[in-house]
């Protein structure tokens, strides 16, 4: 889509799930110029560093450029081949895996770095083809807490609020969430309208003191894990002095007085709270009473609720301290998880994650389950949830899983227990990487090689934190014989014999991908909020002109036929139409800090990187704001065990350790170390925090606790 200008294309930032709408403009020397993009709702023009720089990260220096196979396991070299040849390769493997081991011996391993139509095809391809729920993704690392958490609360995977409440509300509470550095155009948006209103008061619940508490009223700096026991305080307190709307919870709710009872348990007491999240009593009142005494309040989570052993249930004690008094379903108020990656939110949509089915429907209901089949005409349908991220990759070390393909992320680095990973890489008896890049850490035990698009090459959708579908369109030619995603797994789709897989573009996939949304989404039949029908039957000409829109979009007239917020009927989609409370039990992470191992390990972002820096590790401009990793770690801790501030100091767990240079004043707590995620072993001394997190997951969400990990450090 060309604007007005006929130069620039526009396009959404590849990065964090705000998801800004960007101009960009290729120069004839074959540079890309980049603005934030002026009409895309979430951004209104603006960009924070990372997306300024998106133009400085498209050159084809270390691309994956051709289809490659390794002559032999482990150390063969890498020998150039046709499409053919290769995805010939891979189908005649995954035939005879899936001949002698059965459907649920091949596996996908994909990302939030995917399209939507990628995500779709991919899904397609598992579930209703191979017949397997083996499809997992990295966004499993990043939100499948708040998934689990609004599907117990509301039925569905829905985010009730958009990114317009965070202007109209009068509190907002930003709970385990660096926004300033993580989501710099939300928090941006705060701090304009906080310029405007001073009385708009700013909560952060974090234990590190991060750039985001520089806006704050108040900063909680609750003990690692505590969440729980502060909202669960919350909901004892709110119910206590009658902050409470019974007619909403009348006619909207199930199970508050449950859920009451075991808040009330161990929370009853704001002293005991105070003392279990170890802040003070005064500061935990501020925080209650000003809750209780604001309608308008927003509380927005992100990772550090989602990346915990007690996610979902921290997710749900939130949810509960909106629905006690119905701050939800209006104009400013709700909880709203924050998205992590461009597109967490469209796979959501299309099922991509092991445990849920497309278009919001549920793996384990039987009718869903006939009902995609026979959307998809297709031969079989996966029956059962399959392997999330750490299960899958414990699964291929143990044998249980033969082949895997990994597309658009990279575990050996993200993963915890990273070490594991590549054991079972190299364990694993056909190990696929559709990549952009050539040499990362996981592409080394790669058997083939597929080369990706990347931004500004690819085609197709991404959805943001506010449920707003945008389009990824393409300005740069395909380098090399690189294609789209959803093309490699149709083609490949093809070569397995299965039918259903013969798109004409990447329109088409969104146009089954949206028909599948309204197929029998009735009040009476498969009743889900998720309904992009509206958007269905567009030629190629009206995808590429489509405009971001927010679903469920029912009739599509433009912009304006979407949907800002959700439940503003207090119905919800569970059978009952309620809102459910759901009963939470405080509990620590599972593994405590002890002698051996002192110190609680916290990972998260840094302002200028992303992911494993196999993009904004190109940006010279980006690397200035940090150029190495480091172990942020208060200045006592470091005189107690041994490690000076600018040294080299090695961190070790239970699971692995890694090397990188201490530093102070990153606003940790003592008893705590902070690692960036972002830096990789392809260093002299491998800076994978990965390798030393623990590989704990969320019973419900399966989402792993990385903002907790028992560490020591000492000199390297
Ligand atoms: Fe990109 Fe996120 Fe920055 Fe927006 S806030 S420009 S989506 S990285």
């Amino acid at each position: 889509n060309l604007s007005q200008d006929n130069l620039s294309v526009q396009t959404t930032c590849a990065y964090c799930g705000v998801g800004c709408g960007v101009k960009a403009t290729p120069k004839g020397d074959g540079t890309v110029a980049v603005a934030g993009d002026k009409d895309h709702p979430a951004n209104l023009g603006k960009l924070c560093v990372k997306g300024s720089a998106l133009g400085e990260t498209v050159g084809l220096e270390g691309r994956l450029l051709y289809p490659q196979v390794r002559d032999a396991r482990g150390s063969g070299s890498l020998r150039r081949v046709t499409w053919d040849e290769a995805l010939g390769q891979v189908a005649d493997k995954w035939k005879a895996v899936i001949a002698e081991h059965g459907p649920d011996a091949v596996a996908l391993y994909v990302s939030g770095q995917l399209l939507t139509e990628d995500y779709y095809a991919a899904n397609k391809l598992m579930k209703g083809y191979v017949g397997s729920a083996n499809i997992d993704t990295n966004s499993r690392l990043c939100m499948s807490s708040a998934v689990a958490g609004h599907k117990r609360a509301f039925g569905e995977d829905l985010v009730p609020v958009c990114y317009e409440d965070l202007e109209l509300a009068d509190m907002i509470v930003l709970v385990g969430s660096n926004m300033a550095w993580c989501h710099p155009i939300l928090f941006q948006r705060i701090a304009r309208e906080r310029e405007k209103r001073p009385n708009l008061k700013l909560v952060v619940v974090d234990p590190r003191r991060t750039a985001t508490c520089e806006l704050a009223d108040l900063h909680l700096p609750v003990k690692p894990g505590t969440d729980v026991w502060l909202f669960n305080g919350l909901l004892s307190y709110l119910s206590r002095i009658g902050a409470v709307d019974p007619e909403y919870l009348a006619a909207h709710t199930s199970g508050f007085e449950a859920a009451l009872a075991a808040a009330e348990v161990d929370c009853a007491d704001p002293a005991a709270v105070a003392k279990a999240c170890k802040i003070s009593l005064a500061a935990l009142m501020e925080f209650y009473e000003s809750f209780a005494g604001t309608a308008k309040v927003i509380t927005a989570f992100s990772m550090g609720v989602n990346q915990s052993s007690a996610g979902t249930d921290k997710a749900n004690s939130i949810i509960n301290c909106h629905l006690i008094g119905g701050r939800i379903g209006k104009p400013g108020m709700g909880p709203f998880s924050i998205t992590g990656q461009p597109n967490a939110m469209g796979g959501r949509e299309v099922g991509g994650l092991a445990n849920m089915l497309a278009a919001h429907l549920d793996l384990d209901n039987c009718a869903h389950r006939d009902a995609v089949q026979t959307f998809w005409d297709s031969p079989r349908m996966a029956d059962k949830p399959g392997l999330k991220a750490v299960d899958l990759f414990e699964a291929i070390e143990a044998g249980r899983v033969k082949a895997v393909w990994i597309m658009a992320t990279n575990p050996v680095v993200s993963l915890p227990n990273a070490d594991q990973v590549k054991r079972a890489l190299a364990k694993c008896e056909l190990v696929v990487a559709s990549d952009i890049i050539q040499d990362t850490d996981t592409n080394a035990y790669a058997d083939v090689l597929l080369p990706a698009l990347g931004w500004g090459e690819k085609d197709g959708t991404v959805t943001n934190s506010e449920r707003r579908i945008s389009r990824q369109r393409p300005f740069l030619p395909a380098p090399g014989e690189a294609r789209g995603d959803w093309w490699i797994i149709s083609q490949f789709a093809q070569r397995m014999g299965y039918a259903g897989f013969d798109f004409a573009g990447v329109h088409e996939v969104f146009d089954e991908h949206a028909q599948l949304s309204a197929w029998r989404n009735s009040a009476d039949d498969l009743p889900r909020v998720f309904n992009i029908g509206g958007l269905s039957r567009m030629d190629r000409s009206a995808f590429d002109t489509l405009a971001p829109v927010q679903w469920p979009v029912l009739q599509h007239v433009g912009v304006d036929g979407g949907t800002a917020r959700l439940f503003e009927d207090g119905r919800y989609s569970h059978p009952d139409g309620k809102a459910r409370f759901i009963a939470t039990v405080p509990r620590l992470p599972v593994h405590p800090v002890d002698e051996d191992f002192p110190l609680s390990l916290n990972t998260g972002r840094v302002r200028d990187q992303w992911h494993t820096m196999t993009r904004t590790g190109r940006s010279a401009k980006l690397a200035d704001h940090v150029p190495e990793s480091f172990i942020d770690m208060h200045p006592q801790d470091a005189l107690i065990h041994g490690v000076r501030e600018g040294e080299l100091a090695r961190v070790t767990s239970q699971w692995g350790s890694m090397v990188a240079r201490v530093q102070h004043g990153g606003g940790i707590a003592r008893g705590g170390v902070f690692i960036p995620i972002h830096w990789s072993g392809q260093t002299s001394s491998d800076a994978r925090v990965g390798g030393v997190v623990n590989p704990v997951v969320d019973p419900v969400s399966g989402e792993p606790e990385f903002k907790h990990t028992p560490v020591r450090i000492e000199q390297f």
